[in-house]
Parts: structure tokens; sequence; C-alpha cells
């Protein structure tokens, strides 16, 4: 497929975008419009430097992202019979991927060419470039334990004690209709059962949150239209790895009524902030207000824009 230019980016609805959205309106405007097209020679200097505070990434991304890569690994090469690499390469493999985002850092100038080939972490961009101590040992300290519970998670028991079991998805991005629009979930797995029930699984490097709940009613909803599973036969495990727990949650009806709204009352929101919804152009920046707070600001990616960054 061509790729082309639009003076606006296409509308679709995230769990993440939401997240955006409540979070500061200033932040949500800099990350879906004001970076639009920052990647084309021909860009303005606002919307290039707008693209590239977008690429950011933080230790803790990095940790997560390896973690659920590692997760995604082990699952689908113990189900093929093939073999793993242990817990000690594991561990050794995401630290030299943390290192690997430190030294990219380091290097400005390439990662300015290229934000998309290198990793920029947040902690040396803004900060003094050098990591703080006290965060280079609690990323130090949620390594192992991660690594380890990846081996003695329910989901592993489950995959190599059951027969029958089949992997459905497994970290693919995937779009499906909501009403009239365009809906992203990235499932981290799902499997069906030998019994043909489906069990969706969330991967959590971090604590407990009751967002993680919602986010993973998204997937049911997803894996009921999508499937055409009854709803009694889904059932949503969130895996929390640093701790080695988990949480089973049983989606119902009431449950996913919820959900929809929750998804409807965003959507409307979104368009609530443009000026023409069928290009999705939005509303003038002055109508997307900031929400400063020194804890929010000193963790966005876009206070060296925002005129209102309280630090
Ligand atoms: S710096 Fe603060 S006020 Fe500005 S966009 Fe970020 S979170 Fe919002």
């Amino acid at each position: 497929m061509a790729f082309k230019v639009t003076p606006f980016p296409e509308f679709s609805w995230s769990q993440s975008r939401d997240a955006i959205m409540q979070d500061c309106l200033r932040k949500y405007y800099y990350h879906y419009y004001a970076s639009h097209n920052g990647w084309l020679g021909d860009a303005t200097d606002s919307q290039r430097q707008a693209y590239l505070l977008k690429q950011l990434s933080n230790l803790h991304l990095v940790l997560g992202s390896a973690i659920h890569e590692m997760a995604h690994e082990v699952i689908v090469k113990t189900l093929e019979r093939q073999s793993i690499a242990t817990t000690d390469e594991w561990i050794r493999t995401i630290k030299d991927r943390l290192n690997r985002a430190y030294v990219e850092s380091k290097k400005q100038d390439v990662w300015r060419r290229a934000p998309k080939k290198s990793t920029m972490l947040h902690e040396i961009y803004y900060g003094e470039n050098k990591l703080p101590d006290s965060l280079v040992k609690l990323i130090a300290g949620k390594i192992e334990p991660c690594v380890r519970n990846v081996f003695a998670c329910e989901t592993f028991r489950e995959i190599t004690t059951q027969q029958g079991i089949e992997i459905v998805e497994a970290e693919q991005m995937k779009t499906t209709p909501f009403d009239d629009e365009r809906m992203y979930v990235i499932p981290d797995l799902v499997y069906k059962r030998a019994d043909g029930s489906y069990v969706i699984v969330d991967w959590k490097t971090g604590k407990e949150y009751e967002q993680n709940e919602d986010q993973t009613l998204l997937y049911a909803m997803y894996a009921i239209e999508h499937y055409k599973v009854p709803i009694d036969k889904v059932e949503i495990r969130l895996e929390y790895l640093l701790t080695g727990t988990h949480k089973t949650i049983a989606p119902n009806q009431a449950k996913m009524e919820e959900t929809r709204q929750w998804v409807r009352d965003s959507i409307e929101q979104m368009k609530r902030l443009m000026e023409n919804e069928l290009q999705n152009k939005p509303l003038d920046e002055s109508f997307f207000s900031a929400k400063p707070d020194r804890f929010k600001c000193g963790g966005c990616n876009f206070c060296e824009i925002c005129p209102e960054a309280r630090l």
C-alpha cells in the first residue's frame, strides 16, 4: 500500500489514547496531533520536535517490553517444543538490552536522525546525562523476579501440564470495528484450551492497578466479538510477574456493557476536540488545556515544548 501524506492523522481509538487524554489534554494534543507528519523531510520545526519527543522511552518501558518479548518467546517455543534459553541467559539478555538503551541514549545526534531506530531514554534526555542511582537499583531489582516468574507463573504451568492448548494470538496489534470507528487492541497472549474456552493473558511488570482490569475487559470484548466465543468461555488472567501472583477475571454481560459505554464516552469526548470529525482535524491548540502537576510534568515527554510545564 502506497504511503499517503495526509494533513491530519487517521482516527482510531485505543486505551492508551484514552489514558493520555484523561491525563492532560495538552499532552494529548502534542502526542496525537502536533507530531503528525513530523517524520517528513519538509516538516516544520515544531512538528519535528513533537514527533521526536513522542518517541522518548524510559527504563520502565524498556524493561517491560524486554520482559514481554521474553514471555512471548518462552510460551511459543515451549508449546512448539523448541529449546529455550535458561533464566540466567534471559537475565543477561535483558540487562544487555537495558545497557544498549543507555548507550544509544548518549548519541542524541544519531537518535535525532532516525528516532525509531535507536532508543532515547527520557531520564537521559531530560536528566544530567546520567541515570539516577535509585532508579538503576529499582530496575535492576525487578529483572530477576520477573524472569523467574515467567517460568513459575500460572500460564506457564497450564501450558506445560495441559494437553491440547493452542495459541490464538500473541503480541499482535489488531484493529477491530467499534460502532463506526476503529479500535486498537494488542492482547499479550490469547490461547484456547482443549475444551474450547479462551484465556486472555496480560503480563504485568508493575504494580496492580484498577485500569489493568479495564484494559483486559477490552480484550475480552474483542475476543467475544472477533472469535464468536460465548462470554462464559472467556477467562482473563493478569500475571503480575514482579510478585509471581495472578488474578483471574470472569467477564460478564454487565462488565461488557460498562466497557462498551466507557469506549463510547471516550470516543465522544475525543470528537468534541475535533473541528472536523471526518478529517480528524483538531480544534485550535488553545482548546487543549494543560493540566500541570509536578509529578506528571516531570515524566511527560513534552515538557520541553509545553509552556505550562511545572517542574
Ligand atoms: S508538561 Fe505537564 S502540562 Fe505540559 S503537556 Fe506535559 S503533563 Fe501536560
